[in-house]
């Protein structure tokens, strides 16, 4: 068989790799705009035939990192298609402080701020740039809330592809900065994050470039998955009870629990850790789905929070989010913008960690679920550090204060210890 294949998530429909890019064409037709999407594609390989393949000892012997380490479930093909930017594992840390200061002793950050453009959407990034190389596509576009852009635009830069990018105006700066640097076609534009994607597949259909937009290309959830991997792998090969994971579009949910599944299916785990879903109160479109019990999910029109990586009002891939909470027997969790605030400083002065907004959600998640006996104290629970405090400066200064500057003088000094 070939080495994977593509199944529709909606009506199951399978599809060779030839045949489709985006999501299933029969179910895609029924599309509105500003909805979640119909169709989208989920890969999957010979799982059978990997049982053998793929076992703990084979891994503990191999040397490989990054993508290539789990090649055997990536749908890549040589070594030399994956961007060289993107290497090694990001570290899993046993934050000790952090676990005494919210009393949960199974507590583990998988932190992302040191990934080569500082978010978790490198996991995204690196597959589509290889899969890029692969087809030979030159152009690859994308919309964003800012990290997936600058995401791809360094990506792109780092392989000599040109790169194309839609974002809000009101995107951090320094996630604009650093799509400008890296050299790609940036358009901010006059609305939201939702309207960038709609502009953006607008431009995919005239120009024929190769859309990074999340959920819409399936490599965008299937290169998320390696996060799950590399924790199993530092758990001693085994998974966590529960995974806190940062939630606007659902691509980074979907993603984590294709990788249990995966391994699940490879008969390398028994269970498959719980999933939570952390949104912030400003945009809860999926919790708001999840709580009333439907598979679609209805816009949260106006949606606004400091967290600007999970401000969402349509949730792109919205169904798929839906059923890994449901399947895992998970739950969502929505916390303030002061919660969240709040948190940052709290990751950054008990562990040294610094984190975007977004990824602090899942730490002011973990504090509330404690306080409401939503957790046992000593379950295995993994917070996602989704991207660095660096990309949006001025949401950190909210979250602690800068003082006042002295005279250089020891007596200034004295008069304010
Ligand atoms: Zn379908």
């Amino acid at each position: 068989m070939a080495k994977f294949i593509y199944e529709c998530i909606d009506c199951g429909k399978q599809y060779p790799d030839s045949e489709v890019t985006y999501v299933c064409p029969v179910c895609s037709r029924d599309q509105k705009p500003m909805r979640s999407l119909l169709g989208v594609l989920k890969v999957l390989y010979d799982y059978d035939g990997l049982r053998k393949k793929l076992d703990v000892e084979r891994l503990r012997r191999r040397r490989a990192v990054g993508l290539w380490r789990y090649h055997e479930i990536f749908p890549v093909f040589e070594k030399g298609s994956i961007p060289q930017l993107m290497t090694g594992p990001t570290p899993l840390r046993s934050a000790r402080r952090l676990r005494t200061a919210l009393g949960q002793n199974g507590l583990y950050l998988k932190d992302d701020t040191g990934l080569p453009t500082g978010s978790f959407k490198d996991r995204a990034s690196v597959l589509v740039a290889a899969r890029a190389n692969e087809e030979k596509r030159d152009v690859i576009v994308a919309a964003s809330t800012g990290n997936a852009a600058s995401s791809i635009a360094g990506m792109c830069a780092s392989i000599g592809k040109k790169c194309v990018v839609f974002c809000p105006e009101s995107a951090p700066a320094a996630k604009l900065a650093q799509m400008a640097v890296y050299g790609a076609r940036l358009f901010p534009v006059k609305g939201t994050y939702d309207d960038a994607f709609e502009v953006s597949l607008a431009a995919t259909k005239e120009f024929g470039w190769l859309s990074r937009n999340t959920a819409y290309n399936p490599m965008t959830i299937e290169g998320k998955k390696s996060v799950a991997l590399e924790i199993w792998e530092d758990l001693k090969f085994t998974a966590p009870d529960k995974v806190l994971i940062p939630t606007g579009d659902g691509v980074i949910l979907a993603g984590v629990a294709k990788g249990f599944e995966d391994l699940k299916k490879l008969g390398l785990i028994e269970k498959e850790p719980q999933l939570i879903a952390v949104q912030a109160e400003g945009s809860q479109a999926i919790a708001k789905a999840f709580h009333s019990g439907t598979d679609d999910v209805a816009p949260y029109p106006n949606a606004a929070t400091v967290a600007d990586s999970i401000c969402v009002q349509a949730p792109r891939n919205g169904r798929w989010a839906l059923k890994a909470l449901r399947g895992t027997k998970g739950s969502c969790v929505t916390v303030s913008d002061d919660e969240i605030l709040s948190a940052i400083a709290l990751i950054g002065r008990t562990e040294g960690v610094f984190a975007e907004p977004a990824a602090a959600a899942t730490v002011a998640a973990l504090k509330k679920m404690v306080g409401e006996n939503a957790v046992s104290p000593d379950e295995t629970v993994v917070a996602l550090i989704t991207g660095s405090g660096l990309k949006d400066v001025p949401a950190a200064s909210k979250a602690a204060r800068i003082p006042e500057p002295i005279e250089p003088a020891i007596e200034a000094v004295k008069r304010l210890l």
